[in-house]
Formats: C-alpha cells, structure tokens, sequence
C-alpha cells in the first residue's frame, strides 16, 4: 500500500509538469485549427510538382516571416543549372541553446486526384519534359507543410519555454529525391546555422488519424536506381544461330539477380532487388542489339548496397560471357546517381527521447513503435552520413474508421502516391502539431 502511494506520488510529479505546457498548446491549436485546416485544403487544391514549387515556397516563406522568423528564399542548387530551387530557411534565434532544424518537404506528384473530395485537385501543369500532367499531393505533403507552419506558430508563441535556434526548412523535390542534395551543396549547413538535431515527420497511409508510429534505428531504405543495358548482336528471328540474342540473355539475368538476396547475403540485412522495366526489341521476327532493364535497390547498411551492385554486375557480365556475346559487347551497369537516396536512419537515443516526449503530449497510447520500411525518402541527406542525431516520426492521417474497416474486410487503404489517398485534415493536424511542437521543446527546453 505505501508503495502504491509512493508511486501515485511519483506519477504526479512525473506528469505534471508537461501537462503544465500542454494546456496552452491545445488552447492555442483550439483558436488556430479552423485557420490551419482551410490553409492544408487551399495547399490542397493547389499542389505543384517537384521543381515547381514557386508558390507554395513563396506562401510558406512568407508565413513564416509573418510569424518573425528570419527568411530567406530559393535555397539550393541542383545539378541541372536550369532549374530553381524554391528552398525555404526560416531562422529563429532565441538566446544561446542547441539548434534544431525542422524540415517540411514542398512538393507534390504527377497523379490525378480521384478523391472526389470539395477541395479536390483539378491542377494541371508541365513538368520537367514539358509533358502535360494532373498534380496531387498524394504524398500528403501538404499535411507536412500545414503542421509545419502550425508548429512554427506554436514555437514562436511558446518562446519562453525554449531557447537555441530553430532552423525551420521547406525543401524542395522530395519526390525526385534531389531537393535535400540541392540545400545542402547551396551551403544548408555553412550560410545558415548548423544543426545538433534534424526532425521531420511523414503521413501514414495506414495508420489512424491521432496515432503517431515510430522506428528507432534505420526506419527506411536506401534507394539506387539502376540501368543495366545488355547487348547481343541482333539479326533474323528466324536465324538465331547467326545472332547472340540479347532478349533471352535479359530473361536470365532477370531470374538470375533474384538469387542475390536469397543466397549472397546475410539473411539478418534485409534487401530489394526488382526489376522494374524491361525494354528490347521493335518486331515479332528481329533479334534487336539490346535490352535495357531498369532496377531499383533497397538496402539499410551502406555496405550490403556495394555487395549488391557488385553482384549484379558479376551476374550480368558472367551470363553473357557464357551466352558467348563477344567482351566488347559485354553488359553496361550505369547507376543514376541523381535518383539515388541514403537510408533514413532515426538515432535510437534521440528517437527514445522524443517519442517519450510525444507520448506524454498526445497520450502514450497514441506512440506505437512499428516495422521499418523498404521505401525510401531523402531526409537522411540531412543527417551528413549519421553525423548529425536525426529522427523521422510516422503521422497517422486516415479516418479512424476507414483503418478500422479495412482491417476486418482486409482491403487495402489507398497507398501513399494513390490517386485515391484522403487524408483526414483536423485529427491529422492537431496530431501532427502537438508531436512536433514537443519534439521540439524537448530538444530546446529552458
Ligand atoms: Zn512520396
Ligand atoms: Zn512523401
């Protein structure tokens, strides 16, 4: 019984004293929620694609200014000197204290919106080959941006809570996996100050709306996309004996790759290997010169990635040196470096921290550790190879009873990049929000 009451005792002291920041919090998001609301469904309607995100940078810097951050606008540089890049970088200096950044990603993808929601997308815009596509945000990165500004607003009100300086930053091209790379060579981490922490947050497609996942350790997986062209010597469909064919040596190699997860490797480090366009040939009786096969490769550890790729050139160039195709004509490996992104590695220490301190704000209930993921995302940039303790944090987004139904019928939920994902904006919001803002405040509290 004494025990019992030393615990209550204990309890109290430990719980009370965030519940003390909480309540202004739920005050202030109470006032704000309707604003934020109506700005994720203008944000909405009004996606733009990777490269393009001219006003949606321009709407965030300029709220953020509103709000007394420093800003400065069209941060980064891509390796192509004809795009923009619409990087935001939002600086609020608060007395001597660690620094965090906080990044939002700012773009949108080339998807027709088929939600058929009031606030739906009807955008239709060029993109990057001049082509004619519809635009979405059917990765939810308007939610990020939403909760984003929410955040800034909240932590700029809370400034007497907090000290440090808090690095807020939209980036760019999140889905062609270059905008991160483009802040950092435009000087990310020498023009503006450098980060002890780097947090963001990402919507789930399959979680509750209110209920926030976590992962320590590596989260999600690195991404290498790969070109491999593999040349025969083409001729007569109908004269095989006079052509090395390059079609079945891509078969081959197709089933042939699918051996190096299964016995070349560690079965404890998990890995992709899919191949996901195969293109040769123009006509039924024409042995074409080549095929091109188009991969991606998803790995945690730096180290099982080289494994792969030197397994895959090993495999390529031995199957086509034992089809007989002549050395001058042996496979081509090219890596596309610019698609290319590092794994997302949440420092456990860090993700302990904060996900303790998101537990204490939304409920503890509401924080449930889940599986890594084999997708991948360029937030890891920020990091600078593990240097810098960084954490990602999972934001459920979709109607409680929506994941509550497709669990008993066993019908998937519309996937992240889905025509048909719908987020749930109140619920999402506050969530995503009250994490944040305690991520935050757990890394700079006075
Ligand atoms: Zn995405
Ligand atoms: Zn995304």
């Amino acid at each position: 019984m004494k025990k019992l009451t030393f615990l209550a005792v204990v309890c109290v002291i430990i719980f009370a004293a965030p519940a003390i920041a909480q309540q202004p919090l739920d005050g202030m998001l109470d006032r704000e929620i309707a604003q934020l609301v109506s700005t994720y469904k203008t944000l909405h309607a009004a996606p733009e694609l990777s490269h393009h995100e001219e006003k949606t940078a321009a709407f965030v810097a300029s709220q953020l200014r509103a709000l007394g951050y420093t800003v400065t606008e069209r941060v980064g540089k891509y390796a192509q000197p004809e795009w923009t890049s619409y990087g935001v970088v939002a600086v609020m200096k608060n007395g001597a204290g660690p620094t965090v950044l906080v990044r939002t990603e700012l773009d949108a993808l080339p998807v027709e919106e088929k939600t058929r929601l009031p606030y739906a997308s009807t955008v239709k815009a060029k993109d990057d080959a001049g082509r004619e596509v519809s635009v979405m945000h059917a990765c939810g990165h308007d939610v990020h941006i939403t909760s984003f500004l929410g955040t800034a607003k909240m932590l700029a009100a809370l400034k007497d809570q907090w000290h440090g300086t808090l690095v807020m930053i939209g980036q760019p091209a999140e889905e062609t996996v270059n905008g991160a790379r483009a802040m950092l060579a435009d000087g990310l981490y020498a023009r503006f100050p450098k980060p002890d922490f780097a947090l963001a947050l990402h919507d789930s497609a399959d979680v509750a709306a209110g209920t926030i996942t976590w992962c320590p350790g590596y989260a999600m997986a690195s991404a290498t996309s790969v070109d491999l062209v593999i040349r025969g010597l083409g001729g007569h469909g109908a004269r095989p004996e006079a052509t090395k064919d390059p079609v079945v040596l891509a078969s081959q190699i197709v089933l042939a790759l699918q051996t190096i997860v299964s016995r070349e490797k560690s079965a404890l480090d998990p890995a992709v290997i899919t191949v996901g366009s195969i293109h040769g040939g123009t006509k039924r009786n024409v042995i074409p010169d080549e095929v091109t096969l188009q991969l991606t490769i998803r790995t945690y550890k730096e180290e099982v990635r080289q494994q792969i790729l030197a397994s895959i050139e090993r495999i390529a160039k031995g199957l086509a040196l034992a089809a007989g195709v002549p050395e001058d004509r042996a496979p081509i490996l090219k890596v596309i470096e610019s698609e290319n992104s590092p794994a997302t590695y949440n420092d456990p220490e860090l993700s302990e921290r904060i996900a303790a301190a998101i537990g204490r704000t939304v409920g503890q209930d509401k924080v449930v550790k889940a599986q890594p993921l084999m997708v991948s995302e360029d937030f890891g940039y920020f990091s600078l190879d593990h240097q810098i303790p960084a954490f990602m944090f999972w934001l459920g987004a979709v109607e409680p009873a929506r994941v509550e139904a497709a669990r008993k019928s066993g019908k998937p939920l519309p996937s992240l990049h889905s025509s048909l994902f719908e987020p749930q904006p109140e619920p999402t919001l506050r969530a995503g929000i009250k994490a944040m803002t305690a991520a935050v405040l757990e890394l700079m509290k006075k």
